[in-house]
């Protein structure tokens, strides 16, 4: 059974800067081509580098940049390595975070599963749980931790996968926008799945942040926030939809960014980070993003 590991330490980046210009181009529905019209830039090069068979060079990251609506100097900085993931420090509010990274039995395709729990209550919180739900529901009965409710980002199968089985096991109650009930049932998700705004409870809040799914919600818990796929550290989660997702997903993710900038961010998928970091080496992340922190 595999271990849950802490917020020090560090895993890789999920999309690399090729990733990034794929998901933009895709976002906006402009086909390679046309990318390379308007920059000037070949497009057999720009096959080369959203495929990471060649490196992409600074001043292609800038014209990119211009034509995607991201960020050069970020997007540049993430091909170059000198973005990487870093460790997190544990906010000091009596509550752990633990993440499981787990895949389907077969296929190497994986995502976050988080436990967040409090020592001196012996009570936890469990987000996403796609894949493998065996995993968190072993942890909290080794530890003797109680499961106070599990909630999920959004009704994609590897974020909501698991939760109807950890629900039977444990009795805690499932929480998912309801925009996305359907999807979780395509997902074959069975049982009740309630509101967000049905979870009473002081320590938890949710906000909405749809686009990368029309229900997509961010769980908050003290200064820790769970987006799902609505970004991911230097990224974003892909865009399914028509043109309205794409925008819709970069307001969210802009949102996001407007918290204090020591707020944990921890995503669906790849390396946890904080809204600070996210501001600066984000290449989604508009330069307007940054509030008050
Ligand atoms: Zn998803």
């Amino acid at each position: 059974m595999p271990e849950p590991s802490t917020l020090a330490d560090i895993v890789p980046f999920e999309d690399e800067a090729g990733d990034v210009i794929a998901k933009a181009r895709a976002g906006l529905g402009l086909p390679r081509a046309q990318v390379a019209g308007r920059t000037g830039l070949p497009e057999t090069r720009l096959a080369a580098w959203e495929s990471l068979a060649e490196p992409l060079p600074a001043d292609a990251a800038d014209d990119l940049g211009r034509c995607l609506d991201l960020r050069g100097g970020a997007l540049a900085a993430l091909a170059n390595g000198t973005s990487r993931p870093e460790p997190l420090a544990e906010p000091d509010d009596g509550w752990q975070t633990l993440r499981c990274t787990l895949s389907e039995a077969t296929g190497g395709y994986a995502s976050n599963t988080w436990i967040v729990w409090q020592p001196a209550s012996r009570t936890a919180w469990v987000v996403d749980p796609g894949f493998r739900p065996e995993v968190p529901r072993a942890w909290l009965n080794r530890e003797h931790v109680t499961l106070r409710g599990i909630l999920v980002t959004h009704g994609h199968r590897d974020h909501v996968g698991g939760a109807g089985w950890l629900s039977g096991e444990t009795g805690a109650p499932v929480f998912l926008h309801p925009r996305d009930h359907a999807l979780a049932r395509a997902s074959g998700v069975e049982g009740p799945l309630l509101h967000p705004d049905a979870l009473r409870d002081p320590d938890v809040r949710h906000l909405p942040t749809p686009g990368h799914t029309p229900g997509g919600c961010t769980w908050r818990l003290g200064t820790r926030l769970f987006p799902g796929d609505t970004m991911f550290a230097c990224s974003l989660g892909r865009t399914f939809g028509g043109p309205t997702d794409h925008p819709e997903h970069r307001s969210s993710l802009a949102r996001l960014l407007k918290e204090p900038e020591e707020t944990l961010l921890l995503p669906g998928h790849g390396p946890g980070t904080t809204v600070g970091r996210e501001r600066a080496a984000n290449p989604f992340a508009k330069e307007t993003t940054a509030g008050p922190s």
